[in-house]
């Protein structure tokens, strides 16, 4: 994910340095074996330890029928700079499992997690990587390996019910949210009762960030999900909307819109386009047809680096998901110190957390790419690559 390069304009990085960041520490790739009603499964699954020179390797589990071990190494290798951007003391991590979750009840669920605990046990049981909840997974999981491990602070995003942190499930959504926000006030000439947001992506991340949007009163006019989208200029019953997605799934047949495809909501007339959903949606395909002159980048790697020059050349100011999903790690951070230290949380001092190392960072971005005429995304690499290098120094490892 780093252009060495077009970094090196910008902060020096050594040739030892390089070796070092184009290579993950550790890549383990195995199978889970399971019988579920007398039937043999064999799912593929692999955990990456891109670079823990800051800290254990933290990074969340994705469960999807695609998970294959390339994308697994590249959210590894983004969590080595969202913690290094953010200040938090992990590495970067990931898993992930090829699985198509919606063939297998929680119980099933609960067994491959099971299985999944008894590979990764060592790394597991001695803090070496700390699992959270990515695309696909959620608190369930969390509280399984946390059952295996009997560590509270072995894995992150568990309910609360459980040692979980109040604020947690909403986190990433929150930070995402306060991106926008910050963004908008920044770069937009309006009260933010006239900001229009398109959120692509209606599970975790996409509906949290929705939810605190429009509590702040921007307008979300547009989610949409895997099958289809919906739109209303006037804005959306996000609350109304939250209880129905977890309930239906999906947004056909509706009264308070009109149905739109996700390409349609892609290049919808918005001043903030939020993709919240997976990799590679906005490309050299769409990227010329992007009206949005924000885009929040709240899912992992939503934008292909063609894409990215594209809405670079357009002015179309892309804040980088280092940045913008960096609230699940921060509050995985709190909720790790909380199952270390024993101590409790409120969930006003996690969103506290959440904002204020965000609106920090997003002002360094912006100082440091408005001053050298470089892209957010730029910025915030090279801010991270910085902290990353310094602490390789400094441990002697460079
Ligand atoms: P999720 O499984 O809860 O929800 C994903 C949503 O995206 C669902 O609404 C799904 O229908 C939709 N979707 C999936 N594929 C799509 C496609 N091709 N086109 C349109 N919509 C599609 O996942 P999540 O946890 O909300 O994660 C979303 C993104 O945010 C991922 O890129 C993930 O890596 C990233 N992320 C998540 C967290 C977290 O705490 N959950 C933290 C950091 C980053």
């Amino acid at each position: 994910m780093l252009n060495f390069d077009q970094l090196r304009k910008i902060i020096p990085i050594s040739a030892k340095a390089q070796t070092l960041l184009s290579i993950p520490e550790k890549e383990i790739s195995f199978q889970i074996r399971i019988h579920i009603d007398k039937k043999m499964f064999n799912f593929d699954a692999y955990a990456v330890y891109y670079n823990t020179v800051r800290g254990p390797a933290k990074g969340g589990i994705r469960f999807a029928p695609n998970v294959t071990l390339e994308e697994t190494r590249d959210l590894s290798e983004r969590m080595v700079y969202k913690t290094a951007l953010v200040d938090i003391p992990f590495g970067g991590g990931k898993s992930g499992i090829r699985i198509d979750t919606s063939k297998f009840d929680r119980f099933d669920i609960g067994y491959i997690v099971k299985e999944y605990v008894n590979v990764l046990s060592r790394d597991l049981n001695t803090n070496t990587y700390i699992p959270a909840p990515d695309m696909g997974s959620g608190p369930l999981e969390m509280m399984v390996i946390y059952g295996e491990t009997h560590i509270p602070e072995s894995v992150t995003g568990k309910p609360i019910s459980v040692g979980g942190l109040p604020g947690r499930n909403e986190a990433t959504g929150r930070g995402a949210a306060i991106t926008a926000k910050e963004s908008a006030l920044s770069f937009l000439d309006k009260p933010l009762n006239e900001i229009k947001v398109a959120v692509q992506g209606f599970g975790n991340v996409g509906s949290f960030a929705g939810y605190f949007l429009s509590d702040w009163g921007m307008k979300v006019v547009a989610v949409s999900d895997f099958k289809s989208g919906i739109f209303n200029p006037e804005g959306l019953p996000i609350h109304d909307l939250m209880k129905y997605a977890r309930k239906d799934g999906v947004f056909t047949n509706l009264n308070i819109g009109e149905t739109i495809t996700n390409a349609d909501l892609l290049t919808l007339d918005v001043d903030i386009l939020i993709p919240a959903a997976c990799e590679n949606v906005i490309t050299v395909d769409n990227a010329d047809d992007i009206r949005a002159p924000i885009i929040i980048e709240a899912a992992n790697g939503p934008t292909t680096p063609e894409a990215d020059k594209i809405l670079q050349k357009k002015n179309i100011k892309v804040i980088p998901d280092i940045l913008s999903n960096s609230g699940g790690v921060i509050a995985s951070y709190v909720e790790w110190h909380q199952g270390k230290s024993g101590s409790l949380t409120e969930v006003s001092e996690t969103y506290a957390v959440i904002d204020k190392l965000i609106v920090r960072n997003f002002k360094l971005i912006k100082d440091m790419a408005e001053n050298l005429n470089i892209s957010y995304r730029d910025a915030a690499l090279a801010i991270s690559v910085k902290k990353v290098t310094t602490a390789m120094e400094d441990r002697g490892w460079i």
